[in-house]
């Protein structure tokens, strides 16, 4: 008897150690939920404020909003601020979501990054988070680049940056927008140890069983998302733009192995034929379509598909600077399809997300705000905040079991909301221009129920 309950205890003392490095594993597992804070942080009741929830025509003035943990607690005219809370005084500002980027690459922060030093690009990527979420923009969609470590340390409340929903990886056929090899650069599907470029940055894929791997692969390294190369780009030295890429059916792989887990495929596409074989194939949200006809923006909105495009304002001087290059020919051709294509959203109102498709330098992390400028060309303040929060927001969710942030709704303002929040000087739902100078007027950040800048 004695001996049976000394093996039983080691039993039960083998087994507890087991299930403790199975909870540990599943904290630190990448694309799984982070793990609770060590620590909430303390309450912040923030009085006479002006709330506008990213959804509505306008703010409701005279408003307090309690924050209690990661979530937004109470809403409502007047609230008692519980024990030991910090109070802050608005000052009749206006109190809105914080901004979410539905198209970056923080893990591009320079040009081929795949040829630098790991340890140094990983640094600026950091920094780029740095630079991103004290613009107030507390979310961002990660669409290709090895973004998972930065993630999971930002979910981990370790490195400083916004939310990152990353798709880790690209997946792109041979010779398409992800294929970033010299000409005399072996096949990283040819045999041999796979170089960093091949794991980290881009996944070549081709025929659907190459594809449902590559998508299998990227999911397993963290991706919330997939992010698939569907026709030409600007970037890449040997695909043109007009060039489709992958077949119906192996971007029919792709859509049913991301499926499987619960989530979907983002395509890079700019034309009509990339854009309608993507739709064939089932994919539901379409990456930049600069090049596409008022048929096709049609199709997007008639089949419940979303469009998630930029300006590409910053890129215009880029363009123009490299116009006697290949890249800068590629850059001018899309460019001139911005016009049109927002045009034609805004006359079928569609619901464009907000986003910058910054990468290459840390200039274009810097210049991401001027994105709320050149949307006035085609929007209003409120149509292009709506975008940039609420709007956004139901990209995230198209994770489905995947989202890392499941406890409450991001985007908005509202009782049970992840606490990311600004106050701003002035009313940015009238100049939306007022968010390109984050520094002056963006008075207080808060991500996650933690204050990272309270200038009130
Ligand atoms: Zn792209
Ligand atoms: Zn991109």
């Amino acid at each position: 008897m004695a001996m049976c309950r000394s093996s039983l205890t080691v039993v039960a003392a083998g087994l507890a150690a087991l299930l403790a490095s199975a909870v540990a594993g599943a904290q630190g597992r990448p694309g799984g939920a982070p793990p609770a804070a060590e620590a909430p942080p303390p309450a912040v009741l923030i009085r006479n404020v002006s709330v506008w929830d990213g959804v509505a025509d306008r703010a409701t003035p005279g408003q307090s909003v309690l924050v209690e943990g990661h979530l937004i607690r109470r809403i409502a005219a007047a609230i008692e601020a519980p024990a030991g809370a910090t109070v802050i005084d608005g000052g009749g500002r206006l109190l809105m979501p914080g901004i979410i980027d539905a198209h970056t690459h923080l893990a591009l922060p320079m040009d081929r990054p795949f040829r630098e030093d790991p340890g140094y690009v990983d640094a600026l990527s950091l920094q780029a988070a740095r630079i991103v979420l004290m613009h107030g923009w507390t979310t961002v969609r990660d669409l290709g680049g090895p973004s998972q470590g930065l993630a999971r340390a930002i979910a981990e409340g370790i490195a400083e940056g916004p939310r990152v929903y990353t798709s880790a990886a690209f997946i792109s056929q041979t010779s398409g927008h992800g294929d970033f090899r010299d000409l005399t650069e072996r096949h990283p599907n040819g045999g041999g140890v796979p170089d960093a470029f091949e794991h980290r940055y881009a996944l070549l894929a081709d025929g659907p069983a190459e594809v449902r791997r590559a998508v299998r692969e990227s999911l397993r390294q963290g991706a919330t998302a997939i992010k698939m190369m569907a026709g030409g780009g600007i970037s890449s030295q040997y695909d043109p733009i007009d060039t489709t890429q992958f077949s119906l059916e192996e971007m029919r792989a792709a859509v049913e192995s991301a499926a499987d887990w619960g989530t979907y495929v983002a395509v890079h596409a700019y034309t009509d034929a990339a854009v309608n074989r993507a739709l064939d194939a089932g994919v539901k949200v379409i990456e930049h379509g600069h090049l596409i006809s008022e048929a096709t923006l049609k199709r997007i909105k008639a089949e419940g598909a979303y469009l998630s495009s930029q300006s590409f304002g910053a890129a215009r001087r880029y363009a123009a600077r490299a116009a006697d290059t290949e890249r800068g020919r590629k850059g001018a051709q899309v460019i001139a399809g911005v016009d049109n294509l927002m045009g034609n959203a805004k006359k079928l109102g569609i619901p464009v997300a907000f986003g910058t498709d910054a990468f290459g330098s840390m200039r274009a992390y810097e210049a991401g705000p001027s994105e709320f400028g050149y949307r006035l060309r085609w929007f209003t303040s409120l149509e292009i905040l709506k975008q940039a929060t609420s709007i956004n927001a139901k990209l995230l969710a198209l994770t489905g079991p995947r989202n890392p942030y499941q406890e409450g709704p991001l985007g908005v303002i509202r009782e049970g909301a992840y606490a990311d929040l600004l106050v701003v000087e002035g009313d940015p739902l009238a100049d939306v221009r007022l968010l390109e100078d984050p520094a002056k007027n963006v008075r207080l950040i808060m991500k996650d129920g933690k204050l990272y800048k309270q200038t009130l």
